[in-house]
């Protein structure tokens, strides 16, 4: 059999909260060639409590790679042509691990872990005046349970073998970029410890102005900085693979998954801006190379930094902790649907909640909010309400949490976006484009390719200096088809007023989930 013929590829790695996938592209064109894709478990300890492990994480990797080879064997593809290796990642999700041994010294604790809550709010009552935003001037961020910094004073606190580590100078801090890039080039054995800008900048110990690892952060959380990865751009080569079928390739793209979906979405402007709909859901608004503070609540962010010489890009993000992981809570808590491609069929066979409100605060409520202790509720039942009104109120949720988020992100900016990119693992679900565009007042798009976040680490990779086998000249750029979700709600008419009404329902019940103890 003849191989086929398609010039240099790129692969990417997509390390997501609930699963891993390995990707090959076509540099030349953009176009996915094969994928694999595993699941990943994810465990509750506790109540609040999310882990993974770092092991089942590492060879999820691996086998997604090396399934993905054979793939591309069978469809006659030369493995050979892959050129560079890209990581993209669930971001904050916190590791320590041996750098003797190579193994890791606690489970990986989940960015929507709420562990950290009382830690978070001891940090808060001790600034001047109770302030949240005591160290947004450098990170950009609230204090909170969400970002590293305080999930690893945690682990230094509650587990041995990880406060032995650091004593010992044995331990290696790193998020899921980090521990993969150890692993995969060697590890224990010359492994590189580094991540990227976009990364670091949600551990808050890295100072976005500075673009460095800040020492008073480290001291105001008493993290030796010796722990921590090297900091590089989010395209240059980090080292190469060690080990597997595509040992000897370099690894040269790193970015945090959110970032990775602007890249990958083209959003190289300022002004332009993509929501992902995963587990949780992220607006992102590229705000260009100034780093701009939010008065709303949205976090002030690294967009990316691609090449070591080349400017640091910024972007305003509003984060929603629960959006996708509301439609796994309905799959394996309450058991109403058996996958999650069954909610819409469910939801739309009713086209309306019915009056019930469903504010899934499991993890507290991040943007606008950031108010750990909030909890989830649904209200409005009555008699008449059913599985399918719950299941339109948890598609509502999501287009309500967005519509939150896009209001903050045009207050802060005085600009209004006129339509929004959209993409993740949710963006399948055609009810909910329709349901948001309709939410949003303004058109929703989505690409036809839905892999935009791995596009954006394969690009990274691709463009990378000693690479450069992908161009990110605006003119060299492919065409990327899309479908439109048009909003059909008449701005003047009843529906319009309907709307309004329910978004306005909808604020109450958060408040009410805010409040709910008291
Ligand atoms: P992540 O990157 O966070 O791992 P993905 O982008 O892979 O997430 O999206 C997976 C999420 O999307 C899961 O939480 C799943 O429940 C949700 N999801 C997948 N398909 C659908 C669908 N058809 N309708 C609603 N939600 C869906």
């Amino acid at each position: 059999s003849s191989r086929v013929m398609l010039g240099p590829l790129v692969a990417a790695i997509d390390q997501g909260t609930s699963s891993t996938r390995f990707l090959v592209f076509n540099a030349k064109t953009a176009e996915l060639l094969s994928h694999h894709q595993v699941e990943i478990n994810q465990s509750f300890p506790k109540e609040g409590w999310v882990e993974e492990d770092p092991k089942e994480i590492l060879q999820s990797v691996y086998e997604c790679m090396e399934r993905t080879c054979e793939k591309l064997t069978q469809l006659n593809i030369d493995i050979s042509n892959i050129k560079a290796i890209g990581v993209t990642n669930q971001r904050e999700t916190t590791l320590v691990w041996d750098k003797e041994t190579g193994e890791p010294l606690y489970n990986a604790i989940v960015w929507l872990d709420l562990r950290t809550q009382s830690t978070a709010e001891r940090l808060i009552n001790k600034t001047p005046g109770r302030n949240k935003n005591h160290l947004k001037h450098k990170t950009g961020l609230p204090i909170s349970t969400y970002f590293s910094a305080v999930k690893l004073r945690w682990l230094m606190d509650n587990v041995d073998e990880v406060a032995e580590a650091v004593l010992t100078h044995r331990a290696m801090f790193g998020t899921v970029d980090s521990w993969l890039i150890w692993c995969l080039t060697g590890g224990k054995s010359g492994g590189v410890h580094c991540t990227d800008v976009t990364n670091a900048s949600r551990t808050m110990l890295f100072n976005i102005h500075t673009l460095d690892w800040d020492p008073e952060l480290c001291k105001y959380f008493d993290i030796p900085m010796e722990i921590l990865p090297k900091v590089r751009s989010s395209s240059e080569i980090y080292g190469l693979m060690k080990s597997g079928s595509l040992s000897g390739i370099p690894i040269s793209g790193c970015l945090g998954d959110q970032s990775a979906a602007l890249v990958g979405q083209m959003c190289f402007q300022e002004g332009q801006a993509k929501n992902t709909y995963g587990t949780g859901c992220f607006l992102l608004r590229n705000t260009g190379a100034k780093p701009v503070m939010s008065d709303h609540g949205l976090l002030t962010t690294v967009a990316y930094k691609l090449g070591r010489d080349k400017p640091a890009c910024y972007a305003l993000e509003g984060s929603v902790a629960i959006a996708g992981a509301v439609v796994r809570w309905l799959k394996d808590n309450l058991g109403i649907i058996q996958t999650s491609t069954e909610l819409e069929k469910l939801a739309a066979s009713v086209g309306t909640s019915y009056g019930c409100y469903f504010v899934p605060a499991f993890s507290g409520l991040y943007a606008p909010y950031w108010e750990p202790s909030a909890r989830g509720i649904i209200c409005g039942l009555t008699q008449f309400t059913n599985k399918s009104h719950l299941a339109f109120a948890a598609l509502e949720a999501v287009c309500f949490q967005t519509r939150e988020i896009l209001d903050a992100m045009n207050q802060d900016s005085g600009i209004p976006l006129t339509q929004l990119q959209v993409d993740g693992g949710m963006t399948s679900n055609r009810l909910l484009m329709q349901l948001q565009a309709d939410i949003l007042c303004i058109p929703v798009v989505k690409p036809s390719m839905p892999e935009t976040t791995a596009l954006g680490a394969a690009m990274a990779a691709g463009a990378a200096e000693g690479v450069s086998v992908w161009s990110l000249r605006p003119e060299d750029l492919s065409e990327v088809t899309s479908e439109k979700f048009e909003p059909q709600i008449n701005p003047e008419g009843q529906g319009a007023y309907e709307s309004e009404f329910r978004y306005a329902r909808w604020k109450k019940a958060v408040q009410r989930a805010m409040n709910w103890e008291t």
